[in-house]
């Protein structure tokens, strides 16, 4: 029997067809593979077993970049091909093109194993195959060919040449091949080296305490011993950076295991090709000490393994078995890409500075991942996931989704997938802005995309709403606006293919709702047309608005105000009595005072009246503190009042400053504040499941960043009819956004045609 097998998921540009090629060959199959328009066809005589054990090990075997979304088999008559034995051929529909971007991947273990017996790759850095290396960060267009990536300028050797050209090779059809002898090299800035010097050089700097800067995947990396304070605070200063917590790596999982601990998902996820940064929980008594200036009062720790060649130099000559390895930028401004720029921003702040010669076009940060109950969500998408697609079942094509302000990135929709940018940042910072519309540029050439539907955030003043509004009217194009916490939950329906109406429950910090207020503790029955807002805690006055969020005391004090509970005298001291007189007569004149249900706000507002940070140098930063005193044994909760609509805190704050009272230590009172939380959900969403039917449920939005509560919740509803559904592969923060706005226009495009 002869049959057409089409294999749809991420299979171009990981080596897909010369596996399927030595399977066959392995196999002693006849037929041929190609690239197609939406995958990879085979064509292949099988007989009896045949056909289950081929697409068995097809399964099983495949290289471990590609994800394998369906495989469609169907009896074909094309008996007379001409071939002999198995070959790989150009498909007769299209050309031999590959049309799918792949994410960059971590080089693989044969490379490395290839760096100690290929004397034309002897040590050499950059070496990669059909199964590792640069992928998205190197593309400039589409179909994916080398003269279409960075390393058109870098001709292929003879040696290389043969390996590039023969199927039965690793490196078949690898674009970025290279070797020693033809391909990029790093170098010292202002200097001419061999990789020996350079490794040299780097190492000993970082030994002697040095911060280094180099150029990688996807940008500029800031580099440091870990374990040396004095060279992590001059890393501080060199960023700019108070408190936020660097991301390490460690040499290997052995070095990280004594570091922090690590479970079996965790080990997956940390040490799978994308190599992500997994948050992780530093050990009580670590086999070795890292600087408290890695990440200064937290007890979880950004760790990644190596992932480029020099990584693993490194460690082989380091004294250290664990380095800082932060990106390569100022002031949150986007990583640094190219030489020049790494020369003038960081040029007289680094120690040493080290470049390569292939250029970066595509800018990726690393990616960033926490594993809650056993599931691994990601916090932030870049290198190793972008521009892998989400699969829907609606029709998406032509829409262009603008995201949110903050960890923003956008989205577009081709054919029924939705493609989402890698993480931009903070639209307010110029360069990122700028950032932002050149790699929105860059995805719609790429993907010879051409935007006939626009979607944005509500809020009329978020810089991402007034560059769709601009391009809406520049080309006549309909724009959708979409309400912030809505968008958080059809991301989530979307990540799990639910058309059905849900209970969404979406805490989060601020995004602008319906009537005028910023809404962040919602409960929504919803599904991919419309949202109904069925409750949400009482509205407080945000004390001078933006400013409330980083400065949580402000918001303890408005909620307080709110019931009427006095301010616990300790609160009062630390203060000062003159800034809560200004705040207090704010307030009675109502300037400057928006209304808020965020429970984000509500964080604050705990974190400041248990002592843990009244003021923050970022987001959430409260929140953050906040959970990771928690104490993880404590079962008792604060009450909820579930009757109340909207929902009213106040026997919380009565409980609390009780508690304060009472000296209750504030591990007891965040952990106490968590549960009530879970709590509240649990008996809300259980309510609304019986009243309306549903029992499905979604949560999303900033605040299930907090692992305590998803992993609360997960326990307790683990005991309910309820199904949870939690974010997973796109984030739960406003990194997720424009997925979601994408999903929601493209079902409301959906009423309009029908
Ligand atoms: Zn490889
Ligand atoms: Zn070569
Ligand atoms: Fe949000």
């Amino acid at each position: 029997m002869t049959y057409k097998i089409t294999v749809r998921g991420l299979v171009q540009g990981v080596g897909f067809r010369p596996f399927i090629y030595l399977l066959a060959k392995d196999m002693g199959l006849r037929g041929t593979v190609s690239n197609s328009n939406n995958g990879v066809e085979i064509v292949v005589e099988l007989i009896g077993l045949e056909k289950d054990i081929f697409i068995g090990r097809i399964k099983k075997e495949h290289p471990q970049a590609a994800e394998i979304h369906s495989i469609e088999i169907e009896e074909t008559e094309e008996t007379e091909l001409d071939y002999g034995d198995f070959s790989i051929v150009r498909s007769a529909s299209r050309s031999d093109e590959i049309t799918q971007v792949a994410p960059d991947i971590a080089v693989c273990d044969d490379c490395l194993a290839d760096r100690r017996l290929q004397t034309h790759r002897k040590n050499y850095p950059f070496i990669n195959c059909t199964h590792c290396g640069p992928r998205f960060s190197i593309i400039r267009d589409l179909p994916y060919d080398r003269c279409r990536t960075t390393m058109a300028d870098f001709r292929m050797c003879a040696a290389c040449e043969k390996e590039f050209t023969d199927p039965a090779d690793r490196r078949f059809h690898a674009q970025p091949v290279a070797c020693n002898s033809c391909g990029p090299q790093y170098y010292i800035d202002n200097e001419e080296n061999t990789y020996e010097e350079v490794l040299a050089k780097s190492v000993s700097a970082i030994n002697a305490g040095k911060v280094v800067a180099i150029r990688g995947i996807g940008g500029y990396h800031l580099v440091c011993d870990a374990a040396n304070d004095k060279a992590v605070r001059q890393l501080r200063k060199i960023k700019d950076r108070d408190t936020k917590p660097f991301a390490v790596m460690f040499a290997n999982l052995e070095a990280m295991q004594d570091y922090v601990l690590v479970n079996e998902e965790e080990t997956r996820n940390i040490s799978n090709w994308r190599r992500p940064i997994v948050l992780l929980k530093t050990r009580e008594n670590p086999a070795y000490s890292c600087s408290e200036q890695v990440n200064p009062g937290m007890k979880t720790l950004g760790c990644m393994l190596p992932y480029m060649p020099i990584h693993y130099d490194w460690f082989e000559h380091l004294q250290t078995p664990v380095i800082v390895m932060t990106s390569g930028n100022l002031n949150d401004r986007p990583i640094i890409i190219s030489p020049e720029e790494a020369r003038n921003e960081l040029g007289g702040r680094a120690d040493l500075l080290i470049h390569h010669n292939r250029p970066v076009h595509n800018r990726v940060d690393d990616s960033v991942v926490q594993v809650c109950g056993g599931q691994a969500c990601i916090v932030r998408r870049s290198r190793g996931y972008v521009p892998e697609p989400l699969f829907t079942e609606v029709e998406t094509e032509g829409i262009l989704a603008f995201g949110a302000e903050k960890v923003n990135t956008f989205a577009l929709g081709k054919g029924s997938t939705i493609i989402q940018s890698q993480y931009i940042g903070d639209l307010k910072n110029e360069e990122t802005f700028a950032f932002y519309a050149e790699a929105m540029q860059r995805f719609c050439n790429l993907f010879r995309f051409k935007p006939r539907m626009l979607v944005c955030d509500l809020h009329p003043d978020y810089l991402s709403s007034l560059h769709a509004e601009k391009i809406a009217k520049e080309n006549g194009l309909q724009l959708i606006r979409v309400q912030h916490h809505y968008a958080h939950a059809a991301a989530c329906m979307l990540e799990y293919g639910l058309r059905e109406p849900v209970l969404a429950v979406i805490w989060d910090g601020i995004g602008l709702g319906d009537d005028g207020a910023a809404w962040g503790g919602e409960f929504f029955l919803c599904d991919g047309r419309n949202y109904r807002r069925l409750a949400h805690p009482d509205y407080v006055t945000m004390p001078g608005g933006d400013r409330a969020s980083l400065e949580p005391w402000r918001m303890a004090a408005a909620w307080l105000k709110h019931y009427d509970i006095p301010l616990p005298q300790r609160f009062t001291e630390r203060i000062g009595k003159e800034k809560i007189a200004q705040i207090n007569s704010m307030l009675e004149k109502n300037i400057n005072c928006p209304l808020t249900s965020s429970i984000g706000r509500l964080f604050d507002a705990a974190a400041s009246l248990s002592g843990v940070c009244d003021f923050t140098s970022r987001q959430a930063e409260a929140a953050i503190l906040l959970e990771q005193i928690a104490n993880l044994d404590c079962r008792s909760s604060y009450s909820i009042d579930s009757e109340s609509n909207p929902i009213s805190f106040r026997p919380l704050f009565e409980e609390i400053i009780e508690d304060l009272q009472q000296n209750v230590p504030a591990s007891r009172i965040s952990a106490k504040f968590h549960n009530m939380l879970i709590d509240l959900i649990l008996s809300k969403t259980l309510q609304f499941s019986k009243q309306y039917g549903i029992n499905k449920i979604v949560i999303s939005g900033g605040c299930f960043q907090n692992k305590f509560l998803v992993e609360g919740l997960q326990k307790r509803f683990a005991e309910t009819p309820l199904t949870l559904f939690v974010p997973s592969r796109i984030p739960c923060n406003d990194s997720g956004i424009a997925a979601g706005q994408l999903f929601i226009a493209a079902n409301k495009k959906l009423i309009s045609t029908q």
